[in-house]
Parts: structure tokens; sequence; C-alpha cells
């Protein structure tokens, strides 16, 4: 387990709905604000379908556009805000999961264009190994170049940088290793 993922004193938001919010980290926007089209909405229309499926992040089609959403569960709030963990969640996870997918979102192609629509942005599935080898391989690249001197904390987030880059290079291993990968049996 990740070791902000595994905090369970920080574990508030049973429906994860806390941590639906545009990428860059502002706040979420008041219903007066809310548009239909905003990638806001269409992240958290494709929440509550159920499309992200328990993925910390994903790419949806909302009326035919795609969007990088981040659905990770948010621990950096509740009763005792810890400002360590709010750093790693924005320095770390948002910035490193939305890197992550915005390789997917080049890869992946909408279906459904209808107006109001969502569904999940489909790789075509020859291209789906390679895209989770790139996908993980800049996640890696963006968790090593994260600067701990500027966390509250130094110590303990690169404690957190360690962990997180080791559980995703595993995660990229298993992808290297599928014995279904083309890269290992397309030798002639
Ligand atoms: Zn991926």
């Amino acid at each position: 387990m990740l070791y902000c993922k595994s905090n369970p004193v920080k574990w508030l938001d049973y429906t994860g709905l806390k941590s639906i919010r545009p990428g860059d980290g502002t706040p979420l926007p008041g219903f007066a604000t809310l548009q239909q089209t905003s990638d806001w909405w269409c992240c958290l229309k494709a929440q509550l379908l159920g499309l992200s499926d328990g993925n910390w992040g994903g790419v949806v089609c909302c009326d035919g556009r795609k969007v990088v959403c981040n659905w990770r569960p948010d621990e950096g709030g509740g009763a005792n805000p810890d400002p360590t963990l709010k750093w790693c969640d924005k320095n770390l996870y948002d910035k490193c999961i939305r890197e992550h997918e915005e390789i997917h979102k080049a890869d992946c192609a909408c279906e459904q264009t209808a107006p109001g629509s969502v569904s999940r942005c489909a790789i075509p599935p020859d291209k789906h190994l390679d895209s989770e080898l790139r996908g993980h391989a800049r996640e890696m690249e963006c968790i090593a170049g994260v600067d701990c001197s500027a966390s509250p904390d130094p110590s303990r987030c690169g404690e957190v940088k360690k962990k997180y880059h080791a559980e995703t290079l595993v995660e990229y291993l298993k992808y290297l290793l599928n014995p279904l990968n083309s890269h290992a049996t397309a030798r002639p």
C-alpha cells in the first residue's frame, strides 16, 4: 500500500467525491459557476456513473472531448489536516497521476460523441501495453523530479516519494514482463 493511501486516520472521504477537482489544484467550483462542459463536471459525472472503477486517474470522453480526471481519494483533509500530506497529494500524486494519464489521452479514442455522453476513452488493444509502459515511465520521471526540499517535511517527503516510485516501478515491470506482452511474444 502506498504511504498516503494507507493512512486510515485520514480516510474520511468514503465516497471519494471530495477528491474530484480540477487537476491544477484549484478549489471546487460553486454551483453557480458549474458548467456542464467543465472538466470538473465531466469527471464528477464519470465517477457517479462508476466509470472511475477504483482507478486514481483516467481519461474520459465527455461530449466527445477527451478529459483527464483525477479520482484519487483525498487524504490531506479531515479533522487534523497534515500539511505534509497535502503537499504530497498535490506535488506527487495529483501531478504525476495526471502526467501518466496525459500519455493515455494521446493514445485513446472517443467512441461516443453524443452531447451529454460520458464514457472511458478507449485505448486500442494493440496499443494498450505500450501506452501503459510509457505512462508509467512518465509517472516515474515525474516522481523523481519532485523537489522534496520545498516540502514542509523534506525527510517524510523523501520517504513517500521513494515508496511511490517503487510501487510505480513494480507496476511498470508487471506490464513489461506480461506474458501476453507483444514486446515479448512478437519475436520471430
Ligand atoms: Zn495507465
